[in-house]
């Protein structure tokens, strides 16, 4: 499977102490995203120019001419065989390659380092990126895998699939983390690529059997949607879902996107203060993960 990173001990990807393995994929383009490397399958060269000395070595020894220096650094990844020569290059190290292959017994293994907490903590493992179905295949055999190892699994999803992808994966999954962005079809279109039909349909098929399994995740952007966030409250509660949680906007993910080349849509925007979304909390819904 193609892996972005996994993380231990992770607290805020469902109950308990968990491991979230990130992998890579998603059809969505959200501009405020914080794992833009997990886009693509294919791995992505990450290049840190607060440690760049543009001293050229990376461009001299990379042989299909993928990297290239005038104005600034850029990386042509149609040429790149990702020989990962240009990082053992590196002195400053301000290059890394984001993704890699990995067996879904090396990523069972790594989960499994931490069964014990898990079992203490009534934690588990979390499937996140990307968009954990973007490797359906891939992903049912480490859910059933999972599932046969007695892990509690959440998955954090986008609902941008087709109905059997869920359907299918639904039953090894104990916890959904369904994000529901935006109610406004054409400003998700416009913002994110997606097509909000599909996930509202997904979402509500699941919730007619699971909705007590399932918590919605709004990501909080100022400008795309802090104004109906009421809206998405009462249509989350409509469908009788175990809690909504609203996410502040922040910019944790703002270095990866210059590491990326890219541009940040929200370059000079503050991180939100979980305060201002105060009016908002209830038994049913929390502020933060
Ligand atoms: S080798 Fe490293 S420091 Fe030198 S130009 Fe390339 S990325 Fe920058
Ligand atoms: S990984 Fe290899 S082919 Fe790709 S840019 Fe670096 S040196 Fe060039």
């Amino acid at each position: 499977m193609k892996v972005s990173n996994i993380e231990r001990f992770a607290t805020h990807d469902g109950p308990g102490i968990r491991t979230t393995v990130f992998l890579k994929g998603c059809s969505l383009h959200c501009p405020w995203c914080a794992n833009p490397e997990t886009w693509t399958v294919q791995p992505v060269l990450m290049h840190d120019e607060t440690k760049c000395v543009l001293c050229h070595q990376c461009e001299k020894h990379c042989s299909q001419q993928a990297i290239s220096i005038q104005d600034q650094w850029t990386w042509d990844k149609e040429k790149c065989t990702y020989c990962q020569t240009c990082i053992d290059t590196c002195i400053p190290q301000a290059l890394s390659m984001n993704g890699k292959d990995m067996t879904i017994d090396e990523i069972l293994e790594e989960v499994l380092k931490d069964q014990d907490y898990y079992e203490e903590s009534h934690g588990g493992m979390t499937l996140s990126g990307g968009e954990p179905l973007y490797q359906w295949e891939e992903v049912y055999e480490l859910l059933k895998q999972a599932k046969g190892e007695q892990l509690h699994i959440a998955m954090e999803t986008t609902g941008h699939y087709s109905w059997d992808q869920l359907e299918k994966a639904s039953s090894y999954v104990d916890l959904f983390l369904f994000d529901i962005k935006h109610l406004d079809k054409n400003k998700m279109k416009a913002y994110t690529g997606a097509n909000l039909d599909r996930i509202l349909s997904n979402f509500e098929r699941l919730a007619q059997t699971r909705a007590k399994d399932i918590i919605v995740r709004v990501p909080v952007i100022p400008g795309f949607n802090d104004d109906i966030l009421q809206d998405i409250i009462t249509y989350a509660k409509a469908h009788q879902v175990q809690a909504v949680h609203l996410l502040p906007y922040h910019s944790m993910g703002k270095k990866k996107w210059h590491q990326l080349n890219k541009p940040y849509k929200y370059e000079n925007l503050d991180m939100m203060d979980e305060a201002t979304l105060s009016i908002y909390a209830s038994d049913f819904v929390q502020i933060g993960g």
